[in-house]
């Protein structure tokens, strides 16, 4: 047990180095979650924003765009077919108003070059458009106000043949009816759409001018100035620059131009359409790549911390376990240890490694068996006379207790010797207290060669007396061995002038036997046995006596 000693802990297999890792570890492992969370949350935020930011935004400006061109497209179709100067002013105004929101959406909308010029090409398109509208419907109402005037002629005419006498009239009619058809062809032209159509009337009318004039020959004097005013009004308002069929002409020409500006405006804000259409397609195209890309990445992002999670939760499983199994279980190991050590039993358990526990175990191991061997050192002082070296007094009783129990249960005989040493208060006296001690020591000794066997004991009673119990002894046996002692006395002859019985240092017996134990008390022992040896003393000591039965 001595040999235990507490021992240096090593550094490498601590358990406070095992808990340090383990602790910082799950702060590791919980850093970089919370990190890795983060981070996750930053990029979905950032998308997020991306979406709400600028794509919805985007998706709604591009619809704007989209519905104000197709209102554009409604308004140049009925631009092209304006019916009066008046619907022509109100429509244009509409588009410009059109024209300066779609610029406005297109400059917020931040879109590409290309889609800004091509704004700008159907701006100046429009302009011209709405330029040859004009001028078209100026040509237009000019046409009906010569057809208008031709008409006029017409009943000014008539209303003149009315008025002529009969014969006159008759002539007159004549030529009135090739006035009438010449008036009849003009009415044609505003029927006919295509130019060579407008260009066989024109011949037809100057062939019917022709016989018009040649009509007019038939007619009296009188008239004929008149008819050839009527002839000449009637060309000049059919055939010259400003008649009617060089203004159809010009309307026709106008038309066809209108119309094709018309189709081209159309085309191009088709085109513009469809580029719009196409950025809204290319924007809704980013923000459902954005979204599936949130939604990728949150499923990833949930499986990383998913599995981050478990792996932490194993860690720490882990971490318990080897916890439990190498701190707590060991820690019970030696709380149960210590408790059976308080109680005076063995430890139940052995403690090995190189830890903190194993060196608290060492150390405690090492404290018990210091405990042990002092509460045996104490113990032994405690049955032991200091003086002499002898069993003191406690130690015989106990001795003596159990070996009355063996010889009842063996029904051995047991003696009990009481022994006084002979007029010890004058060898104090005269050789000194000092003397006395050393004395007593050479007595004891004497006592122990005496009374050697492995069942006897000699101890000290009190001051110079000694007392012995000597288990299967009967009265032959004590008779032998108090004559024995008697005789060790004599042969070492310790001086002792003052004592009355001898001139050596002599000791009295007193003997008590029994033979039947079944009855036997210490007490009755002891003061039969100090009666013997009163007998002793009485009989003259350095002599031995026994007590009655
Ligand atoms: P007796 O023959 O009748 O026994 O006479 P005694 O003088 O021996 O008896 P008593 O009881 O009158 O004296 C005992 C003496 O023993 C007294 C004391 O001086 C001495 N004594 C007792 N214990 C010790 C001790 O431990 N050391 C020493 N030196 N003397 C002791
Ligand atoms: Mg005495
Ligand atoms: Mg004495």
């Amino acid at each position: 047990m001595n040999n235990i000693r507490p021992t240096q802990v090593r550094r490498r297999y601590s358990i406070t180095m095992m808990l340090t890792l383990t602790s910082l570890l799950v702060l590791l492992l919980f850093i970089a979650m919370a990190v890795l969370v983060q981070n996750r949350l930053g990029s979905f935020q950032h998308l997020l924003q991306n979406i709400t930011g600028s794509a919805i935004p985007a998706v709604v400006q591009s619809s704007r765009v989209y519905s104000q061109i197709n209102q554009l497209l409604f308004l140049t179709e009925a631009l092209s077919r304006a019916p009066s100067q008046a619907v022509r002013h109100n429509l244009y105004q509409d588009i410009q108003l059109n024209l300066q929101g779609l610029q406005s959406l297109t400059k917020e909308w931040q879109t590409g070059f290309y889609q800004n010029a091509q704004l700008v090409a159907l701006i100046e398109e429009i302009d011209n458009l709405n330029q040859l509208m004009s001028e078209r419907l100026e040509l237009q109402s000019k046409v009906r106000l010569s057809q208008q005037q031709i008409y006029q002629l017409y009943e000014q005419v008539q209303a003149y043949t009315s008025k002529l006498a009969l014969a006159d009239e008759e002539r007159h009619s004549l030529w009135l009816l090739e006035f009438a058809a010449v008036v009849t062809l003009s009415g044609k032209a505003s029927d006919l759409n295509r130019m060579m159509q407008l260009r066989q009337l024109k011949q037809q009318v100057e062939q019917q001018m022709l016989r018009l004039r040649q009509a007019r020959a038939a007619l009296p004097a009188n008239q004929v100035e008149l008819a050839e005013k009527s002839d000449l009004q009637l060309r000049s308002l059919l055939l010259e620059t400003e008649g009617l069929l060089p203004l159809r002409e010009q309307q026709l020409a106008i038309g066809g131009r209108a119309t094709g500006r018309g189709n081209f405006v159309r085309n191009l804000v088709l085109d513009y359409a469809r580029l719009a259409e196409n950025s809204a397609y290319d924007i809704s195209g980013t923000v459902l790549g954005d979204a599936a890309q949130i939604q990728q990445q949150l499923q990833q992002d949930n499986r990383q911390i998913l599995s981050g999670a478990l792996l932490v939760i194993l860690f720490l499983l882990v971490a318990i376990a080897l916890i439990h199994r190498r701190v707590v279980r060991r820690l019970e190991q030696l709380n149960h240890n210590v408790l059976l050590q308080v109680q005076g039993k063995a430890a139940a358990y052995q403690i090995e490694g190189h830890d903190e526990i194993a060196a608290i175990a060492r150390s405690f191991a090492y404290f018990a068996s210091t405990v042990a061997t002092q509460q045996q050192e104490l113990q032994q002082l405690s049955y032991t006379d200091s003086l002499t070296g002898l069993a003191n007094r406690r130690a015989f009783e106990q001795q003596f207790h159990q070996a009355l129990v063996q010889a009842q249960r063996q029904q051995w005989p047991l003696t009990l010797l009481m022994i006084d040493v002979d007029c010890f208060k004058a060898y104090n006296d005269h050789y000194g207290h000092q003397a006395g001690d050393d004395t007593l020591v050479h007595i004891a000794q004497l006592l122990q060669q005496g009374i050697n066997r492995g069942s006897d004991l000699v101890a000290r009673y009190g001051g110079e007396e000694f007392i012995a119990i000597l288990p299967d002894t009967n009265v032959a046996g004590a008779s032998a061995i108090a004559s024995q002692l008697l005789h060790l006395f004599r042969q070492a002859a310790l001086p002792h002038q003052y004592n009355q019985a001898a001139d050596f240092v002599s000791i009295s017996i007193g003997i008590c036997c029994v033979d039947d134990v079944r009855k036997a008390d210490y007490d009755s022992m002891l003061r039969r046995a100090d009666n013997a040896l009163y007998q002793a003393k009485a009989n003259g000591r350095n002599g031995f006596a026994f007590s009655d039965q």
